[in-house]
């Protein structure tokens, strides 16, 4: 297909490639001051249980460069400037200066400072030295992303031969009754969430809808495996609303760079 004639999804709608980041912004742009209190209500707290599981599976070690990528407000940054201590160092890339400012400030206040660095940057061409992190986490950020197999090939460039990625994202419930309550729940309580607590029912919306867009955890894993990880696995938590996969970068160069396929969504 040219180039020019290129479409993906923005949620449920089908939009020019070109448009989505634009439109992902504006949803970011809309719910930052809001975001941190809207994860807690959504998810009654689970959201921080999640985070705590993948980053268990990190086993990030005193000294090491870890960059969070889609790194948003911050949350895993807090907890991996903790694990790094005074000589590592963590990198908190986003796209959205919003995002990344109330999660600046956040951390600031807590005195969480030293060993933390803030850059706006595209998950998909990130501006970093090849082999230059231990770990790369991403929570919630790949399902926002237009072209997800280049942002999985710009994680697996910066890793360091050996070093892990783990992504954290709403992934496919794994019971058909779970799947019911949790669709009823998606398309009825949050978007009426969101107009109530953060004035803005369609950001929410797009949040239902998204996570419906994003590739389920065997696709995800395969598309792991096609961007040049090596052991891929994932781990399914409430039932597969979310799962967190892993993959390391063992072989490098991997085949897999010679992957150049893009489909945007
Ligand atoms: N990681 C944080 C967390 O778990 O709370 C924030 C997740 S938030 C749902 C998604 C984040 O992805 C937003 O901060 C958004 O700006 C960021 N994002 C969206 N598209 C991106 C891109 N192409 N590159 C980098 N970050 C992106």
């Amino acid at each position: 297909m040219p180039e020019h004639n290129k479409t993906t999804h923005f949620g449920y709608q089908t939009v020019h490639t070109d448009d989505k980041q634009g439109l992902v912004d504006h949803v970011f742009d809309s719910v930052a001051q809001r975001y941190d209190v809207m994860n807690d209500l959504m998810s009654a707290g689970l959201h921080r249980w999640w985070k705590r599981c993948a980053l268990e599976w990190c086993a990030v070690q005193s000294g090491q460069h870890v960059l969070d990528l889609a790194g948003g407000t911050g949350d895993l940054a807090a907890s991996l400037s903790r694990q790094v201590g005074a000589d590592g160092q963590v990198v908190v890339a986003d796209i959205n200066a919003a995002m990344l400012e109330v999660g600046r400030d956040k951390l600031i206040n807590r005195g969480v400072v030293g060993n933390i660095d803030y850059v706006q940057a595209n998950a998909e061409c990130l501006p970093f030295a090849e082999a230059s992190f231990d770990v790369v986490t991403m929570a919630f950020g790949l399902r926002n992303v237009t072209d997800k197999e280049a942002a999985l090939r710009a994680i697996a460039k910066v890793l360091k031969p050996g070093g892990c990625c783990v992504i954290l994202e709403f992934s496919k419930p794994q019971f058909s009754w779970l799947n019911k309550a949790y669709d009823w729940y998606s398309f009825n309580i949050l978007p009426t969430m969101g107009r109530w607590v953060a004035d803005d029912e369609e950001s929410y919306r797009y949040l239902a809808e998204s996570i419906r867009r994003h590739p389920d955890q065997e696709t995800l894993k395969t598309m792991m495996e096609e961007a040049g990880f090596d052991r891929c696995e994932y781990d399914n938590m409430t039932g597969g609303i979310v799962a967190a996969h892993k993959g390391i970068k063992d072989n490098w160069p991997a085949s897999a760079t010679s992957t150049t396929t893009v489909t945007g969504e």
